[in-house]
């Protein structure tokens, strides 16, 4: 962590308004305040400055400064991340790109676009919408998160079920390297020679530089979309559900549970029209031709109804379907209105385990004194706890993580994920090895740092910190569950 004296912070402040223009640098602490966590309020931490740059040779400007000063630097989007991966975990500069925010091309006949990252992911959509097209990863916080970030995490959404995820729809990449060069990886075509370079970027949550033009597909918007809600008296017959539609030859574009702890939380907040008493909900979604839609829709129907559902009904325009959707995607922000905070978890595991898992993860919670809300991806098998704390009562916060960490272990231990989706940022360093063993992280390090070699570029980030004596890598760092005397490390 460098500490910088009032004088040298004044130069450099003076400096960086020099590279960027007036009112880009901001260094005041109240303004650097908003810029203290991202999603995750867990974690917080606050860096030198952060600054707004409007195009590439400006991104490479700054960060051959933070090289040249040795100032950790991390490129923040919306900041609507979950793992605390945009955090200036050790002070330094956040490089905001939410004044890189265009639409640059785009080539209707080849469906690609060529955007800035500051781009909002919907926008998007909505740029190409009129010609009938729109950009497939769909994260539910579609309407604030950048393509930027959607980059860095190799975000998912709702119809990652059918579409797959970010690295599915990116093609081309021009980014600023760690020590300030600029690059293209990928191209504009599927197709590409030797090592996928562009690939390899997707998902390195900005360890591996900054993004700041990126190439992605649109797609043509479907014919036809059927939306069903599917009613049930309890988790374990949705979960069923899931596998039964899946079994019959089925892909839905998405299927999403909701529990009916979000179901309240949700009713209470938008009234979407879920009926309070379900034990949970399916929302699935089918796209496509319109031939054959209704026949497909009918099957799955039956096959919810197979499973015990009491209702199942297809949405009957576009109103009400746009009203089922804003249900689900809103889920989070409902919680809102029935706990002052909560966690988001993002575990995956095999489908065919939901049953036994979702009962694990409500024991656990419980055990911990504490409620949890579910609302995820059922189709992936991606799942969402929401751990529902009050920040203000002592203790809480710890056992919220404590709670936290045994739900990443079961996922572990059913042979699923610890992050399906939100990355691992700063929360799951210490969960690593869950997962992955020594030879696996000494590898994913030994590539990061060929990126990476001064580990400037968002430090503290994926890897866990290591204790023992004479390793190499980065600085010891407790974790907050070591911090609060829950857990310690051998
Ligand atoms: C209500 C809500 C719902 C959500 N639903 C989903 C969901 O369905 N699916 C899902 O995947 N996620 C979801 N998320 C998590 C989050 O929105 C995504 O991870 C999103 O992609 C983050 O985008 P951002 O612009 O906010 O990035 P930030 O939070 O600003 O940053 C995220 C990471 O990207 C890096 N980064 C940002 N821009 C760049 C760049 N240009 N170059 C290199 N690195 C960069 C940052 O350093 C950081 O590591 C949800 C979040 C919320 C709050």
């Amino acid at each position: 962590m460098v500490v910088l004296d009032a004088a040298r912070k004044q130069a450099l402040r003076r400096e960086l308004s020099a590279l960027l223009g007036k009112g880009s640098v901001l260094s005041e602490p109240e303004e650097l305040l908003v810029y203290e966590s991202d999603g995750l309020v867990l974690f917080r931490a606050l860096a030198d400055f952060v600054v707004f740059p409007t195009s590439t040779e400006q991104v490479a400007a700054v960060v051959k400064l933070a090289n040249r000063e040795s100032l950790p630097f991390v490129a923040r989007g919306a900041g609507t991340g979950l793992s605390g991966g945009c955090l200036p975990a050790e002070g330094g500069l956040v490089i905001s790109l939410m004044r890189m925010n265009r639409v640059l091309e785009v080539d209707y006949d080849n469906q690609i676009a060529v955007v800035e990252p500051g781009l909002v992911n919907l926008h998007l959509s909505w740029a190409v919408g009129p010609k009938g097209f729109y950009f497939a990863p769909d994260p539910s916080s579609q309407q604030a998160c950048t393509v930027g970030g959607n980059i860095a995490n190799n975000s998912g959404g709702p119809h990652t079920l059918k579409y797959g995820v970010t690295v599915n729809h990116v093609l081309g990449l021009e980014v600023v390297l760690p020590d300030g060069e600029i690059m293209w990886l990928g191209g504009r075509t599927r197709e590409a020679q030797g090592y996928d370079m562009a690939g390899l970027f997707v998902g390195s949550e900005g360890t591996f530089g900054i993004a700041t033009k990126i190439v992605v597909r649109i797609l043509k918007q479907p014919q036809a979309v059927k939306t069903v809600l599917a009613v049930f008296d309890s988790i374990e017959q949705a979960s069923k559900a899931v596998s039964a539609v899946i079994a019959r030859g089925l892909i839905p574009a998405a299927m999403e549970m909701i529990d009916q702890l979000t179901i309240g939380a949700v009713e209470d907040a938008f009234g979407c029209g879920y009926p309070r008493d379900a034990a949970a909900a399916l929302l699935i979604e089918l796209d496509g031709l319109r031939e054959g839609m209704e026949a497909q829709a009918e099957r799955v129907m039956a096959a919810c109804r197979d499973c015990g559902a009491r209702d199942v009904r297809a949405a009957r325009d576009e109103a009400e379907r746009q009203l089922l959707w804003k249900g689900r995607k809103s889920a989070f922000g409902a919680y809102g209105h029935i706990s002052p905070a909560y966690m988001v978890m993002d575990g995956v595991i095999p489908r065919t385990r939901l049953p036994e898992v979702l009962r694990r993860v409500n024991e656990i919670v419980a055990s911990y004194g504490l409620r949890v809300g579910n609302v995820f991806h059922a189709g992936d098998g991606n799942l969402h706890p929401n751990i529902l704390y009050d920040p203000r009562v002592p203790g809480e916060e710890a056992r919220v993580v404590a709670a936290g960490g045994e739900i990443l272990k079961v996922c572990a231990d059913v042979g699923g994920s610890i992050s399906g989706e939100h990355g691992i940022g700063l929360e799951k360093v210490d969960y690593m090895s869950l997962i992955f063993s020594e030879a696996d992280l000494d590898y994913m390090g030994r590539l990061r740092d060929a990126f990476n070699p001064r580990n400037l570029c968002n430090p503290g980030k994926i890897f866990p910190s290591r204790k023992a004596c004479g390793e190499s890598g980065p600085a010891y760092r407790p974790h907050p569950i070591e911090e609060k005397g829950l857990a310690q490390r051998f």
